[in-house]
């Protein structure tokens, strides 16, 4: 091979170099080169000595090199475009406004090749946290100090660049200066203002290039920032801006996966929270949300807060930080909402880092167990979750699903208890009772399955067929002529809460066609601690029509003699726990106490649980009513209620 054509090959082949125009001028005619040669090495003109005039040399050169601009001014653009290209399917990546002004930056950097100093300018409003203001923000830096980020713009001390920044934001246009440019992003009612100052001066095809860089930019900024708005749509809550209940889940991830060895993650449950929304209206009701969740945001700035529910709030923290008695006392004072003042009480359920499962569902089931319990726990209103709680959880649920499908199957029962006069030693009534024998015919006590049927509002079902069993009874009865035996029946909170339950007990006393004063109602002192009006109200409506009342378990629980007096009242049932030692001496006040009140309120009284003669002597000279007891009879079913009333009846 001639040398010429290896100084070529070394152009093309080793150093790579594909826009050097090549013109080869050879002495010979025979030596030409192939015309494949000429191709293969794009060599752009072949000329002889000969036909080289001075001229010719010139516009020879001249042609090479106008060519060589050309395919470098292709190439150039041929890379930013890639760069482009390359550059914003990285942007792509980020999903953050910060993150994506900031990449944007880096990028336009690279596109100009040399180090930039610059700017990403915006309003502050809905893209900066707790800037609820329209004044310029700096969203993103390079080159400058990142403590500029979240500033606004009059951070910057050169004054020059703020105003030029600003009146690039009311031109809608670029700006460019010797040694800086301003670019205009507009795009689908997002702005911003790129600020950027050049150690050398750019080509005008390098300012093309940042032109449609940047048009890209735009449309990614719109992006994110709908992105941002679906995010904050789908983790955020709307009327308190905190976290929503997906969000805490995530949180609760992080907690379990990441979290300090000494935090905890929390459940506050606001207690008759829907009451407050039925009585003042749900604005109310929102201030009051609110109100809560400043107080919460005060606990200290390292707790997460979250509304994971209704009226459930979500935090994270310390366990310093989120002790029972430190949530305590955000409920002490009043909460103001509107114009009003109101008192809250809360139930917390905690989980610990160590107790918590690694998925961000799971923790928040395992502390809603404990929220769960917190909720009937009435004096402490907290609990800390332990895995031993799952079982129970478990156990209960089961217990529930068993006893929907045995009540489905009618497979509860109603036993009586017979009830006597002290005095007479007739019968005078029953209590019905009810029995659950499970498919393997063993009984369940009601002392276990009635407090999971409240719990699961079973009882509100399971309740209305006791009463009307009661009703069918109280028929049975007066068909063999036992006229004056009455019903006693016994009624759960979740019956009065369900907003019927008077409704139900007056259609089943007309569906059965019996007279009203033959059914009682029982109901517990406790009933009352919780929901008192709405209790008073439903068994002022129930005796009008003339059925009878009776206050259960006398004694134990602590209602105040307030609203002993507002409820229609009949009789007073002493619970067995006085009656027991009530024939041991000085055992019997709490009896006496019961019976003396019973007589000033004009009303019978009854006692539970007699199992011996001297209990009944003790009752008789205290001038007891009423009896009940296993020394007369167990409850029984329904035919040897009739059987045992058969043999007495005189
Ligand atoms: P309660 O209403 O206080 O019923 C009296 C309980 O005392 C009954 O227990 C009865 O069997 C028991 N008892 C009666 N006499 C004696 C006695 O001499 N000695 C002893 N040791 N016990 C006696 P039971 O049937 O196990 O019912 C427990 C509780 O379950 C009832 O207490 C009542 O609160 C609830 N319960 C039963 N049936 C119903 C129902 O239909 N609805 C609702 N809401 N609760 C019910
Ligand atoms: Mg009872
Ligand atoms: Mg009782």
């Amino acid at each position: 091979m001639i040398f010429g054509l290896k100084v070529v090959k070394y152009i093309r082949e080793v150093l790579n170099r594909q826009d050097i125009r090549i013109v080869l001028r050879t002495g010979q005619p025979g030596y030409a080169p192939e015309e494949s040669v000429i191709k293969e090495y794009d060599i752009n003109d072949y000329k002889t000595k000969t036909e080289l005039t001075r001229r010719k040399l010139v516009t020879t050169v001249y042609a090479a090199i106008r060519s060589y601009q050309q395919i470098s001014t292709v190439n150039q653009s041929r890379l930013g475009l890639e760069k482009i290209v390359s550059g914003s399917s990285s942007l792509l990546e980020f999903h953050s406004i910060a993150k994506y002004t900031q990449g944007a930056l880096k990028q336009l950097g690279s596109l100009l090749e040399q180090d930039v100093n610059c700017l990403f300018c915006a309003r502050g409003q809905g893209i900066i946290e707790n800037a609820d203001d329209l004044s310029f923000y700096i969203i993103a830096q390079q080159g400058f100090s990142s403590q500029l980020v979240n500033q606004k713009l009059e951070t910057i001390e050169d004054k020059q660049i703020s105003d030029q920044v600003k009146s690039c934001f009311t031109q809608k246009s670029h700006i460019y200066c010797d040694d800086s440019l301003y670019f205009y992003l507009a795009r689908g009612g997002y702005r911003a203002v790129i600020y950027l100052t050049l150690a050398q001066s750019v080509s005008d095809i390098q300012k093309q290039l940042v032109e449609v860089f940047l048009t890209g930019i735009a449309i990614g900024y719109e992006n994110v920032h709908l992105f941002q708005k679906l995010n904050n749509a789908a983790y955020k809550d709307v009327l308190t801006n905190l976290p929503n209940r997906l969000e805490f889940v995530r949180m609760l991830e992080t907690f379990s996966k990441d979290g300090q060895d000494n935090a905890v993650a929390v459940l506050i449950d606001l207690k008759h929270f829907s009451d407050i929304n039925d009585a003042l209206g749900q604005d109310v009701g929102n201030q009051l949300l609110n109100a809560v969740s400043q107080r919460l945001q005060r606990l200290s700035c390292s707790c997460k807060i979250a509304r994971v529910g209704a009226d459930v709030f979500g935090v994270i923290g310390s366990d310093t930080c989120l002790s029972p008695t430190s949530l305590n006392a955000i409920f002490e004072q009043p909460f103001t909402a509107g114009e009003q003042n109101l008192p809250i009480n809360a139930c917390f359920g905690f989980c610990s880092k160590e107790h918590a499962n690694s998925s961000g569902v799971k923790v928040l089931n395992q502390i809603n167990i404990a929220l769960n319990l917190a909720k009937k726990n009435s004096s402490t209103h907290f609990a800390y979750y332990n895995p031993e709680m799952e079982d129970e959880t478990q156990w209960r649920l089961n217990m529930i699903r068993q006893l929907r499908n045995d009540f489905a199957e009618n497979r509860l029962e109603l036993w009586y208890q017979p009830q006597l006069s002290l005095s007479s030693g007739k019968v005078i009534g029953a209590e019905a009772l009810l029995r659950w024998r499970t498919t393997d015919g063993n009984f369940i006590s009601p002392a276990v399955f009635i407090p999971l049927a409240e719990y699961s509002g079973l009882i509100i079902e399971i309740g209305d067929w006791v009463v009307n069993q009661a009703c069918s009874q109280i028929k049975t009865l007066e068909k063999n002529a036992f006229n004056d035996v009455t019903i006693s029946v016994n009624v759960s909170i979740p019956q009065f809460r369900s907003g019927n339950f008077v409704e139900a007990v007056l259609h089943a006393i007309q569906k059965h066609a019996v007279l009203p004063s033959k059914l009682e109602l029982e109901i517990t002192e406790s009933i009352l601690m919780d929901e008192p009006q709405v209790v008073i109200d439903a068994l002022v409506e129930l005796k009008k029509v003339g059925i009878s009342i009776a206050l259960d378990d006398f004694g134990t629980g602590f209602s105040s003699m307030s609203y002993l007096q507002k409820l229609p009242l009949d009789r007073l049932k002493v619970d067995r726990a006085f009656i027991t030692d009530i024939a041991q001496e000085g055992q019997s006040i709490i009896a006496e106490t019961i019976i003396n009140l019973g007589k000033k309120m004009n009303l019978k009284v009854i006692a539970e649980g007699i199992e011996e003669l001297d209990q009944q002597a003790r009752l008789v000279e205290l001038g007891c009513d009423e009896v009940q007891g296993f020394y007369y009879a167990k409850p029984m079913p329904e035919e040897e209620f009739l059987k045992f009333l058969e043999q007495k009846r005189d």
